[in-house]
């Protein structure tokens, strides 16, 4: 696999999505490795209680495991509790446990609630190329957290009935965020996921998003397959599971999306070259 540019500073991506299912958590995982092995320093912070991400990265989550629990509301360092992920070198979780469930009112009388996951990043002194928020499906204070935390918002959609339902509230709780909380905060990825080309839905579903985010949804989509559902009840993702498989190669390929347009759009900011 070829080596992708490191990006100047740590790039903190938000993968949410309040609807459940639609692709979040196997997006996060499969993403972050498919970056770590491209040779970059990657690590993802599971914010769902469900640990869904902290399984499919083989990272035990068990009750007494330090957890983002202890991070968000004990104010311990983040240093504390992140875990490298066995067989992908450059690779790192910090796991969530059951604890979390509770946090969403145990945040609520706590100073600065709305910044504690930043604030536990900024603090964080490994050098990091990635940082991949995965969020649980709902808009309280544990997704406040991570918008506040992050300066990008990855999206994955569905390509299925309804797939933008409830997008709106997302980018309106965004708008507000930026306004408010972190005005880096912006929308810059969109990723369709269980894509099956032969349905006539999921294309008029990818059409229909890629009129209303042109610049946003990446051209490759993540295809539906077994193999990538498969993955996470071995610990593994499917990059390990199954790396020649369609879908560790669209992961790959998408990761490869996601680190390239930073470079384009930094290039661009700082007026060096066109783009194309
Ligand atoms: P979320 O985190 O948004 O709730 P998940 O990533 O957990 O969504 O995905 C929901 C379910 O769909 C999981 O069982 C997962 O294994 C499966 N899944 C996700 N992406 C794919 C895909 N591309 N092909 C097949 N199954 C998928
Ligand atoms: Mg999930």
């Amino acid at each position: 696999v070829e080596a992708l540019p490191r990006p100047a500073a740590t790039r903190v991506i938000v993968v949410a999505n309040q609807k459940g299912g639609v692709g979040k958590t196997t997006t996060t995982v499969n993403m972050a490795a498919s970056l770590a092995l491209h040779g970059l320093r990657v690590l993802v912070v599971d914010l769902d209680p469900q640990g869904n991400a902290s399984t499919a990265l083989g990272i035990d989550h068990h009750a007494e495991v330090p957890s983002i629990y202890d991070v968000l509301v004990e104010g311990k360092p983040l240093a504390d509790v992140v875990q490298p992920v066995v067989d992908v070198e450059g690779l790192f979780c910090v796991p969530a446990t059951i604890d979390l469930a509770g946090a969403e009112i145990e945040l609520v009388s706590l100073v600065a609630r709305e910044s504690r996951l930043q604030r536990a990043i900024a603090a964080y002194e490994q050098p990091l190329d990635y940082i991949l928020i995965d969020c649980p499906p709902s808009l309280g204070l544990l997704t406040v957290n991570a918008l506040v935390a992050g300066q990008e918002v990855l999206i994955p959609i569905q390509c299925e009935y309804y797939a933008l339902e409830g997008l709106g509230q997302l980018l309106r709780n965004v708008e507000l965020v930026r306004a408010h909380l972190n005005q880096a905060l912006h929308v810059s990825t969109i990723l369709l996921t269980m894509f099956d080309a032969r349905t006539r839905l999921a294309s008029q579903v990818a059409d229909e998003v890629r009129t209303h985010f042109p610049e946003e949804v990446l051209t490759t989509a993540i295809p539906r397959s077994v193999r990538i559902s498969e993955a996470p009840s071995y610990g593994q993702t499917v990059l390990t599971y199954d790396p020649g498989s369609a879908g560790a190669l669209s992961y790959l390929e998408a990761a490869r999306e996601l680190a390239l347009r930073a470079v384009v759009a930094v290039d661009a900011a700082e007026g060096h070259g066109s783009v194309g």
